[in-house]
């Protein structure tokens, strides 16, 4: 029997089929799973199983783990706390802790991606979701304009098909589920940076660490084991050039740092270095006849301000809210996932913005050096500033004239007797 034939005769065999069990579709399935509907999860890695990406999540992400019951298992798998951070921008240092928003903390997390994805594949199973690891989908089934399903097989396995009320993509940036149904894309932007990193031992820094330089950005990431994360990025137009020489270039970055330098002098290189520079922007419309996208697959970012695990929590929040008012409280699915849509580009749109204003290293706006100076022995906006760049607080706030003036406004009073002088210094 075909599958559009099935379609029309037999109940789906899921609610939702989702596709990608990480960051974005294990959470998503699970709270579908909680809020009593049929999931089946698939990808074709099995767990535990590691990925390319740096690791911070952020309070608000750390947040989301909380409210899930899961920060208690985070916390117990050794990953260390990330209290402060410290963005040193050459003309300014901004040290302290992000700002709390209602509902979140001030602390953030960096654990491994091979420890957090297969937690939540593991919570996704004790919510009742059907895992399916090693699993491949190959093809996303339509009848007429309408996603019905998927088919897929296990390594070394026979083609089935799996019928779906919806299929999630939640299976990263070069989605199968979005290649098949051709979201449109908007706020695009080209690949901005690249990025190298590798796990270091005997590194003494306990803080997320950030040193942005003119075209170069070293970023520090305490971890499982106590080893620090430390990735290099430089402009994606230097990826072909830097290619054949990638071990030179991130040392030559770390050691222009005299400060990092000496700390890493006593440091031990544990990994090779790897990482990637292919990372485009756009937001994708993410819902359409019998398909959502969540996590990359709907919205992908550089990872400069890193929110991709962060922002992959809350979409996988936002969008099982919309699936089950449709569901369950009739809510028309049309009206609840443009309101999936709404929200997340709401939140994610000024940051995607912020994003790739710092993604090239270029050097900073005339403004924002000068604001960073300002903000110099000023703890309470630093903290703002840093909960902006955790996504605690919104950026519209922080970069809000009314901010903005009071923190210049409060180093004037602070006894910056010229503030030309000190703009032509900043700028
Ligand atoms: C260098 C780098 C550093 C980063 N640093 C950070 C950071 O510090 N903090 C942060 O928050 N974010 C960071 N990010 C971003 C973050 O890694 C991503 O946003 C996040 O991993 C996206 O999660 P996801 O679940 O949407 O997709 P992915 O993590 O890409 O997972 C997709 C899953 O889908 C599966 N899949 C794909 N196709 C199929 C198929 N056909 N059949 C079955 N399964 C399939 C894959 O096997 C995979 O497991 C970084 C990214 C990079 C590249």
């Amino acid at each position: 029997m075909s599958a559009a034939v099935q379609h029309e005769t037999e109940q789906e065999q899921w609610d939702a089929v989702v596709v990608g069990a990480r960051v974005a579709g294990a959470p998503t399935a699970m709270l579908l799973a909680r809020a009593g509907h049929r999931v089946l999860l698939v990808d074709r890695a099995a767990f535990p199983s590691d990925t390319i990406s740096t690791h911070l999540v952020h309070p608000t992400g750390v947040a989301a783990l909380e409210r899930w019951g899961l920060l208690d298992r985070l916390v117990a798998t050794g990953c260390p706390p990330i209290d402060t951070y410290r963005i040193d921008f050459d003309v300014a240092v901004l040290s302290g802790r992000p700002s709390a928003a209602e509902g979140t903390g001030r602390t953030a997390y960096g654990p491994r991606r091979i420890v957090l994805d297969n937690l939540l594949v593991e919570a996704a199973r004790e919510a009742g979701v059907t895992v399916r690891e090693s699993w491949t989908v190959d093809e996303i089934v339509r009848s007429g304009e309408r996603v019905i399903g998927v088919r897929g097989h296990h390594r070394g396995g026979e083609p089935t098909f799996e019928s779906a009320r919806v299929v999630i993509g939640a299976d990263g940036k070069n989605s199968v589920v979005h290649k098949a149904v051709q979201a449109p894309e908007y706020d695009t932007r080209p690949a901005l940076t690249a990025g190298y990193y590798a796990y270091w031992s005997g590194l003494p820094i306990d803080e997320f660490r950030v040193y942005v330089r003119e075209h170069r950005a070293i970023v520090v990431v305490p971890t499982h084991d106590n080893q620090k994360l430390v990735l290099v990025g430089w402009p994606r137009r230097e990826m072909a050039q830097n290619r054949s020489r990638v071990e030179e270039t991130y040392m030559a970055a770390v050691n222009s740092v005299p400060e990092l330098a000496g700390l890493m002098a006593g440091a031990h290189r544990e990994t090779r270095i790897i990482g990637h520079g292919d990372t485009r922007n756009a937001m994708r419309v993410p819902f359409g006849p019998g398909w959502a996208l969540v996590g990359d697959a709907g919205y992908i970012k550089d990872p400069a301000t890193a929110q991709g695990i962060s922002d992959a929590f809350r979409d996988a929040e936002l969008l099982s809210a919309a699936l089950d008012h449709s569901w369950s409280s009739g809510v028309p699915w049309q009206a609840a996932m443009s309101d999936y849509q709404r929200l997340r580009d709401g939140r994610a749109k000024p940051m995607l913005d912020f994003t790739c204003m710092l993604a090239p290293m270029d050097p900073l706006p005339a403004f924002v050096r000068f604001l960073f100076r300002s903000m110099q022995g000023n703890q309470p906006a630093i903290d703002r500033f840093l909960g902006g760049f955790a996504g605690t607080v919104p950026l519209s706030e922080v970069f809000h004239p009314l901010n903005t003036l009071g923190i210049v406004g409060s180093r004037v009073r602070r006894g910056l007797r010229q503030p030309r002088a000190a703009w032509r210094a900043a700028t």
